[in-house]
């Protein structure tokens, strides 16, 4: 049975990161990756016009600086050069297991560590684990009555099969969330017809895309310190924008009437409008950044449908109120089975104890990142830390920072564990749901934050100020180390 001192599930942002930190702080350790490259969520996202819509010299990692980024919002292909580089800089490749598919974790109370079984039924004993697999990893597609029925393509845009041509066909979008509105434009020239279903109306603001000048690629690339004050720019505009997500606040109502204007001036015709009218207070859907969504779907070939999908019949979409859609494609932009953290993995802690029992109402963890009785447990982008107002990126690098922290504590105090103490969790559990309840994602909307009992579990309450000092350091005393 082989043995490190931290197994690392997923070589994604976050897997990429602590393993950079991991080297550079000398602690052994292994990257398990079930697929065959890095990049996680970038990787697997590969659909027409993806994106990034947090500007990306702030979507990077900040002691990993890219004065070459193309454009302000780099396309899916430029984040994955730039994360595989990273993870040939750092020197992590030879630390990353592919096609290792962990299957189960198990904490050995006796040997103070734990056992993992990959899917081909190897074991590797580690005595820090930590889970890197994001929130947005496993795809999302209803069961829709029918679809079996259904001749043509059917596709997700986080499976998207490059083999697959959409040109001169007629093709229907199902969902219009942030993948779907970076989708639309790219394929509106290429095909006959599309026929875009939309659930729910979102708040779109401008994105303000653009490449980069060559001058301005020039001065990044000699002065750092440009390429820097950028991404401090960025930062803390993102922050400045956070009062937005509150809910019914003046930041809130200003912004709606912002977008709202982009809306009224953006689309001519008052019954499309009337369609793209959000009737939910902006902030409960993540707002999408887009310049290019409004006039692909004023497009001569583009329908957009607001009445339900009801089923499928052969090859033709049929809705509630009985219209019928034939085409050829079936494209869904549906999102991710986003509250599901961890699944399909069986996690069992101290004495027996499993996580998704423990998580039957809802995931949930100390700062996002650490769960009582699950010993030498962490998460990178774990329950609560998704943002609606800045990138991710800053908020994984505050929980590497902090779990490196808890490991080199550990080894300094010559101990084998460490652990949140339950009631420590569970007063944080009780005031971040007291603080989210002023927030734009807990309003008369669905989103992928929030399970069906209204429980927000994805998302963070906060500043990304506010969590980097909560995360700065481990506070000892509201741990048990052993
Ligand atoms: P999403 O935001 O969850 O959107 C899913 C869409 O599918 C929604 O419009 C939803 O409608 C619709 N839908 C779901 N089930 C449906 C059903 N049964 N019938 C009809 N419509 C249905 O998913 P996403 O667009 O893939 O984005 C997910 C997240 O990924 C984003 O919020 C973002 O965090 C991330 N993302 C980021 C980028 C980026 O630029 N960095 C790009 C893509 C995605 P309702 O609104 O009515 O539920």
């Amino acid at each position: 049975m082989i043995s490190t001192t931290v197994l690392v599930i997923g070589a994604g942002f976050s897997g990429i990161c602590l393993g950079a930190k991991l080297r550079e702080s000398d602690i052994p350790f292994i990257i398990l990756e079930k697929a065959q490259e890095v990049g996680g969520t970038w990787r697997d996202n590969t659909y027409p016009g993806a994106a990034c819509d947090t500007e990306s010299h702030l979507y990077s990692y900040s002691f990993r600086p890219n004065p070459h980024w193309s454009r302000k919002f780099a396309e899916q292909p430029e984040i994955l050069d730039y994360l595989k580089n990273c993870a040939a800089e750092f020197g992590i490749r030879k630390h990353i297991r592919f096609g290792a598919e962990v299957s189960s974790a198990r904490f050995d109370e006796a040997g103070g560590r734990w056992i993992v079984e990959i899917a081909d039924g190897e074991i590797i004993a580690a005595q820090f684990l930590v889970s890197a697999v994001g929130q947005l990893n496993r795809p999302s597609q209803p069961h829709i009555e029918g679809l079996e029925t259904f001749k043509g393509g059917i596709l997700h845009t986080a499976r998207w099969d490059e083999t697959c041509n959409l040109t001169g066909q007629t093709v229907a979008v199902i969902g219009t969330g942030a993948s779907a509105v970076q989708l639309i434009p790219r394929i509106v020239k290429d095909v006959k017809r599309l026929v875009v279903f939309q659930r729910s109306p979102n708040w779109i603001t401008a994105k303000g895309d653009r490449p980069y000048t060559a001058g301005e690629l020039g001065w990044f690339r000699r002065v750092p310190l440009l390429t820097w004050l950028h991404r401090q720019f960025f930062y803390w505009r993102c922050e400045k924008s956070w009062p937005e997500f509150v809910n019914e606040s003046k930041a809130a109502r200003k912004a709606e009437r912002n977008n709202l204007g982009i809306l009224e001036s953006g689309v001519g015709q008052a019954t499309l409008r009337e369609k793209l009218t959000p009737r939910y207070s902006i902030g409960c859907k993540r707002v999408l950044l887009t310049d290019d969504y409004y006039p692909a779907l004023q497009q001569s070939n583009v329908e957009l449908v607001t009445d339900s999908v009801r089923r499928i019949e052969g090859n033709t979409v049929v809705t509630e109120s009985g219209q019928r859609h034939p085409v050829d494609m079936l494209v869904f932009a549906t999102g991710f089975r986003a509250t599901e953290f961890l699944a399909p993995m069986a996690i069992t802690g101290r004495d027996g104890r499993d996580l998704h029992d423990i998580w039957k109402n809802g995931a949930e963890a100390y700062l996002g990142i650490t769960v009582a009785n699950f010993p030498n447990f962490f998460m990178l982008y774990g329950p609560n830390t998704n943002l609606g107002h800045s990138s991710i990126i800053f908020m994984i690098e505050c929980q590497v920072n902090y779990v490196v922290k808890c490991l080199k504590a550990v080894r300094r105090l010559g101990r084998n564990t460490i652990e949140v103490k339950e009631e420590i969790m569970r007063a944080f559990i009780g005031r971040l749901g007291t603080a989210l309840q002023r927030m734009a994602w807990v309003a008369s909307c669905s989103n992928w934050y929030k399970l069906a009992s209204g429980r927000v579990v994805n998302n963070w309450s906060g500043t990304t100020s506010w969590y980097w000092w909560r995360t700065r350091k481990p506070k000892l005393a509201e741990y048990r180390l052993d």
